[in-house]
């Protein structure tokens, strides 16, 4: 970061436009959110500056002033039109140590005017240090659709209500108070107009000195997606950033657990090599405990929890507790292979059903038959696959599939190390143990049906 993002209070601070044309007007715009005096100094202003003038909005000078007595501004902005008098004006802003933004030439700016977004008090501030404003914008209108008008209205709200927030509630339940404002139902009712009945709420809430808290006892068990934290959903996102504490597997990428918040506690709960694992008991104990403490908890999985991730346990063990459950799926890894790949899952026509199959059983049960699943027209996606490669291929070509058989590899999806291999059944477990591919990984077989033969087209028949 060459610069660094700040808000200032403007109050009593004054600043200077030297220009008195569009430019000069779009930064007055600006400066005129906030609380900062203003003076605009040129000879001749334009119809909307003179007005502001008039008003008395801002103070015009129609004489440019000397560097001494600039030394008293906090910030000041050059937008003459004219390079050469821009950068004189620099010149005399910098002997006189005042911070300036010259419109248009990021090289002479001290400081740089971000895109914004003004749900005053909420103020969203976008910088690119003069690279790129255009992405600037863009940002800027995604945020804009995020941000419901009113939402300043409702921040002003909470802050007006703070102190007696403090005064009743204790910090935890302070925090749970804020994060059921701004995501429960006085954020809905504040939304759809409602404002009246969102302070309401929120003041009885206040009154009754226990946040209602819509997530006590309620374990979410999200999917993580497969990697990267851009593919988790944005309902992963939210869970996660309500969570006091997160039991997550191994294979998570830490960049999702980046999306919590700062406070909550993330604990480790998958198989780590070399390290002690935990046992499912002990996983669906911890969880189990922790909401009963009141805590907000996310089961946080790989893929899609419903995919090879001992959902059905995890469910059992949280109804049997009595507590409320909430899964949130994710993208799983045999699609994220397969998007990988440039290829469908499915392909009209070639592959009509696809199944997800694991390379392991249970302890004690029999290996998987493999090849009963890969009918003409079928695929597999094989999760877990990479150390039963060789019984995988013993199993297919006992059943009368080819050596030749094309298998896709997508290994580690998503995370740095992503590893594609094409190889044949024949080759598959040497192949693997060259490229030194260890789970996670997916395996494609397809058996594609055989294209039906070339239809005659049938000709097209002209009317009369
Ligand atoms: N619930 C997960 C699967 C858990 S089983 C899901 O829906 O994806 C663990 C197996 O998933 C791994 O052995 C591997 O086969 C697959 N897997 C998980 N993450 C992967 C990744 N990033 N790349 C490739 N395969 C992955």
């Amino acid at each position: 970061m060459k610069t660094f993002p700040m808000f200032l209070r403007m109050r009593d601070r004054d600043v200077a436009i030297f220009g008195g044309g569009e430019q000069a007007a779009q930064k007055c715009r600006l400066i005129l959110k906030s609380e900062a005096r203003l003076t605009v100094c040129w000879p001749d202003l334009d119809p909307e500056l003179a007005g502001l003038a008039a008003g008395g909005r801002i103070t015009w000078r129609r004489s440019i002033p000397q560097a001494a007595e600039m030394e008293h501004l906090s910030l000041c902005f050059i937008a003459t039109g004219c390079p050469g008098l821009d950068a004189s004006l620099h010149a005399l802003a910098e002997a006189a140590r005042v911070l300036v933004n010259v419109v248009d030439q990021p090289e002479l700016c001290e400081a740089y005017t971000p895109s914004i977004v003004d749900r005053d008090p909420v103020v969203v501030a976008i910088g690119t240090e003069g690279t790129a404003p255009v992405l600037a914008r863009q940002i800027k209108s995604r945020i804009e659709e995020l941000l419901e008008p009113g939402l300043g209205r409702l921040a002003a709200l909470a802050g007006h209500l703070r102190p007696a927030a403090a005064a009743r509630l204790a910090p935890r339940a302070r925090r749970d108070l804020w994060r059921w404002v701004f995501n429960g139902a006085p954020r809905e009712s504040h939304r759809t107009g409602a404002e009246r009945n969102a302070a309401r709420l929120i003041k009885d809430a206040i009154a009754a000195g226990v946040a209602p808290k819509a997530s006590t006892g309620t374990i979410a068990l999200v999917g993580a997606g497969p990697g990267g934290a851009d593919l988790i959903t944005l309902r992963g996102v939210q869970r996660l950033q309500e969570a006091d504490v997160i039991f997550y597997d191994r294979l998570v990428d830490t960049a999702v657990l980046e999306l919590a918040r700062r406070d909550a506690e993330r604990v480790l709960v998958g198989k780590t090599p070399g390290a002690q694992s935990w046992p499912q008991d002990r996983i669906n104990h911890v969880m189990v405990q922790a909401a009963r403490e009141g805590r907000t908890v996310v089961r946080l999985k790989c893929g899609d929890p419903a995919v090879f991730g001992r959902l059905e346990e995890e469910i059992a063990a949280i109804r049997n507790a009595g507590l409320k459950l909430e899964i949130v799926p994710g993208i799983t890894a045999a699609s994220a292979a397969a998007a990988r790949l440039e290829t469908g899952l499915t392909q009209r026509g070639a592959v009509d059903s696809v199944t997800f199959i694991s390379g392991q059983l249970r302890d004690g049960d029999a290996s998987p038959d493999w090849g009963s699943h890969l009918k003409p027209g079928t695929a597999l996606a094989i999760y877990m696959g990479v150390g039963h490669a060789a019984q995988i291929r013993d199993n297919l070509l006992a059943q009368g599939h080819l050596g030749t058989c094309p298998v896709d590899v997508v290994a580690r999806v998503g995370h740095p190390g992503e590893t594609l291999l094409t190889t044949t059944l024949a080759d598959l477990e040497g192949d693997l143990a060259h490229a030194g591919i260890t789970n996670p990984a997916i395996l494609f077989i397809r058996n594609p049906k055989q294209p039906a033969a070339a239809q005659t087209p049938i000709p097209l028949r002209v009317a009369g």
